[in-house]
């Protein structure tokens, strides 16, 4: 038989086993707290550093906008700064010509000039003004209801002393009495500037003003029997600044004056056209009768 001989040291002994246990526990614990902290903030830093990378490249596309808006606006005053400066110079070289001029002929000559020169100093300010008011999205404050056979009349009346000789301006025939509910001084505006191109590409003919139904759709037009425009000029006619010749007269924004009346409208303008037959400009708007 055995006899079980207790060890003087088996006391010390688990005491230092449960300390060590303890101790080896707690280094985990503080291992696991620092991995997860390690963890969290690395994760917080990639997240910060991701936001930022997208801060950057918003940052970058905003400073390239106002470059280039900033570009846009002083390409936009050079050119006007031309376009104005051109009749100013001769409506004050001509005025001052006509204070010594004493021959009758010649006076009539010079009065001629200042007074077409005035016309298109008018024209280039108020192409001006109608751009900046189209630019900050004032168009007609409300549709109202009209009588586009009206409207057409009315256009037709203010501008049938601006025809030139041989040249016959003219309302549709039969037109029926049509009444919309529209932005009526856009689509008057639009419909000037297609007359008063119409009368300056044309020595003789005839322009046309009217409007037909096209499904859901009301086409407004003014056909004109005038030089046509040739093909591939179609697209480009309606950007800024841009005239098929850049001898004739006109600052090039009418068309792109007319495109964001429309489009503010919800309606779209288009051409046809051939050269040496004529044009038709057409604004093509929703039916809201
Ligand atoms: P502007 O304001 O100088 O008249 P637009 O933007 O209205 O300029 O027109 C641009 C160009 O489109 C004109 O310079 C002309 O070349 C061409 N164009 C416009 N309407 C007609 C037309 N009815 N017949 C021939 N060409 C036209």
């Amino acid at each position: 038989m055995y006899e079980t001989v207790q060890s003087p040291y088996q006391p010390l002994l688990s005491d230092l086993a449960y300390k060590y246990n303890y101790l080896i526990a707690a280094l985990l614990a503080v291992l696991i707290i620092l991995f997860t902290a390690w963890l969290y903030f690395t994760l917080q830093r990639q997240k910060y550093l991701e936001l930022l990378e997208a801060k950057n490249l918003e940052l970058e596309t905003a400073a390239k906008q106002a470059l280039a808006a900033s570009e846009a606006k002083s390409s936009f005053l050079s050119r006007m700064s031309h376009e104005i400066r051109t009749p100013l110079n001769a409506i004050v070289g001509f005025s001052q010509l006509l204070t010594t001029e004493e021959d009758p002929e010649v006076r009539k000559e010079y009065n001629d000039i200042v007074s077409l020169n005035n016309g298109l100093l008018l024209q280039i300010i108020s192409d001006v003004l109608d751009l900046s008011r189209i630019e900050s999205g004032r168009i007609d404050p409300v549709k109202s209801r009209f009588d586009l056979r009206t409207l057409c009349r009315e256009a037709v009346e203010t501008f049938r002393l601006q025809a030139p000789e041989g040249v016959v301006l003219r309302v549709e025939k039969r037109l029926p009495s049509c009444t919309v509910c529209e932005y009526r001084q856009g689509v008057m505006q639009i419909l000037a500037n297609f007359i008063r191109n119409a009368l300056k590409f044309i020595t003789k003919g005839s322009v046309t003003v009217g409007f037909e139904r096209k499904r859901d759709r009301l086409s407004l037009y003014v056909r004109d029997t005038g030089i046509g425009i040739p093909a591939g000029e179609l697209d480009k006619i309606f950007e800024r600044f841009y005239k098929v010749d850049t001898f004739t007269q006109g600052t090039g924004l009418g068309l792109s004056i007319c495109k964001s009346i429309a489009e503010q409208m919800g309606a779209q303008i288009g051409v046809d056209s051939a050269v040496g037959e004529g044009s038709c400009f057409r604004v093509e708007m929703p039916i809201a009768e």
